[in-house]
């Protein structure tokens, strides 16, 4: 420390020596240092931890975590183009019932302004060769992840002209790049310390995404990073731990046909009508319910995103007109099933979701949202919530909706079912979701459906059609019950 002190020293009143020749602390000097500026690509690899983002198992809680057994990641500076690989397997939590976990072993690319990840086509057996399936939506993350690495970092910020902030011994260095702000440390030891830039999410707004750098070393002449810490809205993301690094390899991302000529279908929404004025609202990956009271609509799961949203309540006015929505039912908190409450809420909705998850909601949504603003943030609206614990029923006075606590799931602590008792018709997401026609029988029970039954049994409901969040279509108990008893069990 003492040395470094006074080579600090040395550096800022100029005298000139061997490993300085510009102030320590600064760009500049970790520029040289790190050997930024003739680096063209870099690969390293490790082994580590990764947690899958807006899928925590209760509103308090951080996201899941996976232990990973490879991981490599290949960045072209120059496209700029990045390709992350890495094989993973869940950590089940001590105390929680999940499904077995099964080895994810996901390649995702960027080049330029495409996306894409190589995984088996959408259908087709998990052992099929893999094709590349285009991410457009993806771009915008996988390319902030270039320009945050340590070297990435010092580039961007030399072709952006960053501004810097002296420090004790280092200096804080700022620029935004592709309308993304970046803010990196540089220590006295000339590296890239953290670095820290916003990515807007449906859920927490402009979220920060922090990645902390330490333990550098030489690898065979480049100076880099022995571990790397990542952050999401404040859990980590990652956590990886690098054994091996090469300076310039080849990098080859061509941008596959398929992916080039790729055009994102419109946001679709397909209707199903169930009952007299329950209509279940399909035609993405993530389905939603409509239900016709007296004077309002009730409408359960905003999922996903505001395109998605907008496309639901435009179905649900057109097919019960002269209504508004005057409720919003949120089955859990997942990201994928409550990114698209704020539009609801905007609409004029109240949210009704497990009491837990009111104060997530409250403080995730009062973050503030300047990359992409939605409806919400313009509007300036505040969130209405009506909560449920144990039961709670939405009424018109000739229709009943029930919602039911989904009591003891590994899948999420604060967790609802929807239950219309008159027509015995149920909608759960995730605990329940069919399978395509053509798929093999599961060879295990899947634990959330069998906690799903022991609800529905508890609760002594009748139900005749399943509507679940995901999946192919409406269900029944009996294709539930088949899929509790696989073959073989009994
Ligand atoms: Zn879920």
């Amino acid at each position: 420390m003492r040395r470094l002190t006074l080579l600090t020293l040395a550096c800022v009143i100029g005298v000139v020596s061997a490993g300085c020749s510009r102030p320590a602390g600064t760009r500049e000097a970790a520029t040289e240092a790190l050997g930024a500026a003739e680096l063209r690509s870099i690969e390293y690899s490790g082994t580590g931890r990764w947690f899958q983002l807006g899928q925590a198992p209760g509103p308090t809680l951080p996201w899941p975590q996976f232990d990973v057994s490879s991981f490599t990641a290949t960045v072209d500076y120059q496209t700029p183009g990045a390709r992350v690989q890495m094989a993973r397997r869940q950590t089940v939590e001590p105390g929680r019932t999940r499904p077995a976990p099964v080895e994810q072993r996901p390649v995702q690319i960027v080049s330029g302004t495409f996306a894409w990840n190589m995984a088996p086509p959408a259908g087709a057996p998990p052992n099929a060769p893999p094709a590349p399936q285009p991410q457009p939506a993806a771009v915008e993350e996988r390319v902030m992840e270039i320009w945050t690495t340590p070297h990435g970092f010092l580039k961007a910020a030399a072709a952006n002209n960053a501004t810097s902030q002296p420090t004790e011994g280092g200096s804080d260095v700022s620029f935004t790049a592709d309308g993304h702000r970046y803010v990196g440390q540089i220590n006295a030891q000339n590296q890239v310390e953290r670095v820290q830039a916003w990515i807007d999410n449906p859920v927490l707004g402009d979220t920060p995404v922090e990645i902390s750098y330490s333990d550098y070393r030489d690898f065979g002449g480049v100076m880099f990073p022995g571990r790397i810490q990542r952050t999401q809205g404040g859990y980590p993301v990652l956590d990886i731990t690098v054994s091996s690094v090469t300076a310039n390899p080849t990098v080859d991302l061509q941008v596959p046909e398929a992916v080039r000529s790729f055009a994102p279908p419109p946001v679709n929404v397909i209707v199903d009508k169930l009952a007299n004025g329950v209509y279940y609202l399909r035609g993405g990956t993530h389905h939603s319910l409509a239900i016709d009271q007296a004077d309002h609509i009730v409408v359960v799961e905003g999922p996903q995103n505001e395109a998605r949203s907008e496309a639901v309540i435009a179905k649900a006015k057109e097919l019960i007109p002269n209504k508004p929505i005057r409720y919003v039912v949120n089955t859990h908190v997942h990201f994928d099933h409550s990114g698209g409450l704020r539009t609801f809420v905007d609409e004029g909705a109240t949210v009704v979701t497990h009491a837990m998850n009111r104060p997530y909601y409250e403080q995730a949504w009062a973050a503030p949202r300047t990359i992409n603003p939605d409806r919400l943030a313009k509007s300036g609206k505040s969130a209405m919530f009506e909560t449920v614990t144990g039961k709670h029923v939405l009424t018109d006075g000739r229709r009943s909706i029930e919602l039911h606590e989904i009591a003891g799931s590994g899948h999420n602590d604060a967790y609802l079912l929807v239950y219309l008792p008159t027509e015995g018709i149920a909608f759960q997401s995730d605990a329940y979701t069919p399978a395509a026609p053509n798929a093999p029988p599961p060879t295990a029970a899947n634990p959330y459906s069998v906690n799903l039954m022991e609800n529905i049994q508890r609760l002594k409901l009748n139900v005749r059609q399943f509507a679940p969040g995901h999946g192919p279509g409406v269900a029944t108990m009996a294709s539930l019950r088949a899929v509790i008893t696989p073959a073989g069990t009994n």
